[in-house]
C-alpha cells in the first residue's frame, strides 16, 4: 500500500535581484510517498523511480513491475523477418 505523503506542487515566490528589483520564481516540487517497506521516496522522475528495496514506482505513485520484466510483458512477436505478428 502506497501512502502519498506530499502531492506535486509548482512554488511560485518573489526573489530579489541584487540592486532590489523584484521577479517571479517557480520551482516544481515532486511528489513524495511512503513505499510499501516504509521508506520515504520522493519521486523525482516522471517515468520510474527505484526505491532502497527494490520496489519501482512511477512520478505519480504508482508502482512498477520490475524493469527487467517489462520485455515480457509487451506481448509483441516478431516472424521470421522481423514483421510484428499482430
Ligand atoms: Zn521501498
Amino acid at each position: 500500500m502506497v501512502k502519498i505523503i506530499r502531492k506535486p506542487r509548482t512554488v511560485r515566490e518573489v526573489r530579489y535581484h541584487s540592486d532590489g528589483k523584484p521577479y517571479n520564481h517557480s520551482h516544481f516540487e515532486p511528489p513524495i510517498i511512503e513505499c510499501a517497506c516504509g521508506v520515504e521516496l520522493t519521486l523525482w522522475n516522471s517515468a520510474t523511480n527505484e526505491c532502497v528495496c527494490n520496489r519501482f514506482y512511477n512520478g505519480l505513485g504508482q508502482q512498477l513491475a520490475h524493469p527487467k520484466t517489462w520485455e515480457c510483458e509487451t506481448g509483441e512477436r516478431f516472424d521470421d523477418h522481423g514483421v510484428p505478428i499482430l
